[in-house]
Parts: structure tokens; C-alpha cells; sequence
């Protein structure tokens, strides 16, 4: 057995922690959250380092990374923010889809600009009566000669209005088939006529931000078709590894956050003349918090190697997405409570992490959903 990472790992950690350092000192995520504003000028820094280009394939411009890189990164983002990985793992996502099902025009088309930065994605999934059951969806596309014409409305797509951002929508081509083989991917500029999106007022991940999005008639020729007709559903499973696991990571790295905040913040302050980090009150909350988070990144870490490894991890992603998720819910909330009214003020970081990680047990699948799941492969039928 080994638990330690490769020198190259070590190093992309570090790259990370270096750059997210430099160009998103907390100034500038207070600013984001506040502002609710984009953060277009960080991830034009992550296209340069090359955090866009990591988990492709050379023969499309990559630098031929794993998952496990994926992960790195997507944990050393959330450690400064949630809310940014959705900006970044958005692209990965579906660039990924795209080169597990696309055609090969497809991937020539469109790697090398989500690698250079030129475009970026989104997905859309979600609608106001489809949720935890995505079944539901009722946006649908109808062919028109040479173009598809998508109709329907979407919703909590994030990053959807960011600057050449391309949507994936998901729709049903087959309203007659089960919802498995009856959707279809396409993807879609967000600037094409028949687009329009409304920012949503959310609690948190206020920057990336979150998105109705009405598609009215449509037009997008056949290339934007993505797995074929009717292979929607493939193309969602066919992520939902790497997808549940950088969110597993993301809580993790979030939640470490929120623990170091709130263990600094224990040996500065101090109440009776000593700091509040030794009375055993605090200081056992601080104990259960760490020891918390590192058995989520345990089994989020175990995960990871399992997908990286190629092996069936369907059990093991969704434990540890359904863990990390609610740890960083728990520590947020236990965090809050260290830092007493400090914890509850806007001038603090601590709220923000509190905000965005209140995300993390609904977006992705819903803890329920994870627990539905669970049972289900331990043959309980819920
Ligand atoms: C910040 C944020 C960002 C998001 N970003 C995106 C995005 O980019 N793209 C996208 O497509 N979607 C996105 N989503 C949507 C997200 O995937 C959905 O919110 C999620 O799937 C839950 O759906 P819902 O909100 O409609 O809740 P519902 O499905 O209506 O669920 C409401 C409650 O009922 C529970 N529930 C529902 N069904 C069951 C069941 N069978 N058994 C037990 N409990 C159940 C749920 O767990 C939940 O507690 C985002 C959501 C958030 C909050």
C-alpha cells in the first residue's frame, strides 16, 4: 500500500498553491463575492500555467494528466474558493465528454479552444421541474434540415453568461423514449440568437454565479451535436466519475480551509486572558474537525486512485462526494461557531466558506440522491 504522491504531484500542488497565492490574494476573492463578478483574469492565469490542458491527451494539445490532477487542482482551488471551480471544472468536464464521445472534427474543433482559453463551458442539466429527477427535463430539439431547433428553459446552470462561454444542453430528442435513450447533447454559444439568461441571487458561489437560462427557437447546426442522437445519458454517465470526485475534492479542500481559518483564529484570540483555542471546548471542536476532514479526503483520495486506476467506483465516488460534502457543511457551520460574531460578519472569510459549501450537499446529486444510490448498490431498494 501507498499513500503518497508522485514528485510531479507534489509539484502541481505546489504550482497551484503558488499561483492561486499570487493572482487570488483574499482581497481579490472578497471582491469577486461581493461584486458577484467573474473571474475572468484567474482563469486566463490557469490557461496559462497550463491547469486547462492537464487532463488531455497530447495528440489534442494536452499535457496528458490524469484525474488524479484534476483532483490536485480542483482541491487547491477550493481551498481559496468553491465558487471558482466551478469555473474551471466546467470546462474540464465537458472537454472531457467531448473527447470520451465526440467525433474526432468534434475534438480537433474544440480541445484546442477550451486549452488556449478561446471558449469556455458550462453545462445545463437542470430545469425548474427537473432536478434530483433528470428524467424530467423537458427542453427539446427537433431537426430542421441541416440545423437542430432547441426550446425550453434551464436553470442553476453556472457559468453559463461568462464571456465565450459555449452550454451544453442537454434536451430530449425522443420525448416517446425513456429518458436514457431519449437525450441528447448539444452545445451551444451563449451568445446565439434565442439565448437569454437571468443571473440568480444565490447564498453563495456568487462569482462564477448561477443562471436561468431560455432557449426560444434555438438554431444550431448538426456539428453541435455531441455522442450522437439519443446518447445524451451515455455521455453524462460517462463523466460522472471524474465529475463526483473532483466535487468530493472540492468539499475537501474547502472544508481544510475552513479548519485552518478557524484553528488560526483559535490562537489569536483570546478571552480570559487566554487564547481560546485552550479551552478544551474549542479546542476538541477544532480536533473533530480535522480528524473530519481527513477522513473524507481519505476516501475522496481512494476514490480518485480507483478512477485513475480504471477500476468501477461507482460505490466509492459517491461515498465520497456524499462525505465530503456534508464534513464541509458541518465544519463551515462548526467554524461559524469558533470565530463566535467575528464568524458571522461579511468583513470575515469565514461566512463565505459557511455560503458556498451549503452548495455542496445539493449540486452534483443531492446527498439523498448519493444515499438513494448507495442503498441501491447494497441492494436496499429505496
Ligand atoms: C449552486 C448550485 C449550482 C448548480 N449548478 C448546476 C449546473 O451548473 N448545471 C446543472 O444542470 N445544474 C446545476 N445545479 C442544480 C443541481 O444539480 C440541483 O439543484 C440538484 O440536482 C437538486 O435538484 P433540485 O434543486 O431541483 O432539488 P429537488 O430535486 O427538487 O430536491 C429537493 C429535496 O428533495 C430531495 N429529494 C428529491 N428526490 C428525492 C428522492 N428520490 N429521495 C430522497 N430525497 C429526494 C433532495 O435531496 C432535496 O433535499 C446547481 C445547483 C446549485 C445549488
Amino acid at each position: 500500500m501507498d499513500f503518497s504522491f508522485t514528485d510531479e504531484q507534489v509539484m502541481l500542488r505546489e504550482t497551484v498553491r503558488k499561483l492561486m497565492d499570487e493572482h487570488a490574494p483574499i482581497k481579490y476573492l472578497r471582491r469577486l463575492d461581493r461584486e458577484q463578478t467573474y473571474p475572468s483574469e484567474l482563469y486566463e492565469e490557469w490557461v496559462k500555467a497550463g491547469f486547462l490542458s492537464i487532463p488531455f491527451p497530447e495528440a489534442y494539445g494536452g499535457l496528458g494528466g490524469s484525474v488524479l490532477d484534476v483532483v490536485i487542482i480542483a482541491e487547491e482551488l477550493s481551498r481559496r474558493s468553491a465558487d471558482l471551480v466551478m469555473a474551471y471544472a466546467g470546462s474540464v468536464f465537458c472537454g472531457l465528454n467531448i473527447l470520451r464521445k465526440g467525433s474526432e472534427e468534434q475534438k480537433r474543433h474544440w480541445l484546442p479552444k477550451l486549452l488556449s482559453g478561446d471558449s469556455k463551458m458550462s453545462i445545463s442539466i437542470s430545469e425548474p421541474d427537473a432536478g434530483s429527477d433528470v428524467g424530467a427535463i423537458r427542453t427539446t430539439a427537433h431537426r430542421d434540415g441541416d440545423n437542430w431547433i432547441i426550446n425550453g428553459q434551464k436553470l442553476w446552470a453556472t457559468g453559463a453568461a461568462a464571456k465565450n462561454n459555449v452550454i451544453n444542453v442537454y434536451v430530449k430528442t425522443d420525448s416517446n423514449a425513456r429518458y436514457q435513450e431519449g437525450m441528447s447533447l448539444f452545445l451551444v454559444d451563449n451568445d446565439t440568437p434565442g439565448v437569454k439568461m437571468r443571473k440568480l441571487d444565490m447564498l453563495g458561489r456568487r462569482c462564477v454565479g448561477t443562471y436561468e437560462v431560455f432557449l426560444n427557437d434555438v438554431r444550431v447546426p448538426a456539428d453541435r451535436l455531441v455522442g450522437g442522437e439519443n446518447k445524451g445519458w451515455d455521455v453524462v454517465l460517462s463523466g460522472l466519475q471524474v465529475e463526483r470526485v473532483t466535487a468530493a475534492a472540492t468539499a475537501c479542500g474547502g472544508a481544510q480551509a475552513v479548519v485552518d481559518l478557524a484553528l488560526q483564529y483559535a490562537k489569536d484570540r483570546k478571552q480570559f486572558g487566554r487564547p481560546i483555542g485552550t479551552f478544551q471546548a474549542i479546542a476538541h471542536m477544532l480536533a473533530d474537525m480535522q480528524t473530519e476532514v481527513e477522513a473524507a479526503r481519505t476516501l475522496m483520495w481512494r476514490a480518485a486512485w480507483m478512477v485513475a486506476s480504471g477500476q468501477k467506483a461507482l460505490r466509492e465516488i459517491t461515498m465520497a462526494k456524499l462525505l465530503a460534502s456534508e464534513t464541509y457543511v458541518k465544519v463551515a457551520s462548526m467554524g461559524m461557531q469558533v470565530l463566535g460574531g467575528y464568524g458571522y460578519s461579511m468583513e470575515f472569510d469565514m461566512q463565505r466558506y459557511f455560503r458556498d459549501s451549503r452548495a455542496a450537499t445539493i449540486a452534483g446529486g443531492s446527498s439523498q440522491m448519493q444515499r438513494n444510490l448507495l442503498a441501491g448498490l447494497m441492494g436496499l431498494k429505496v
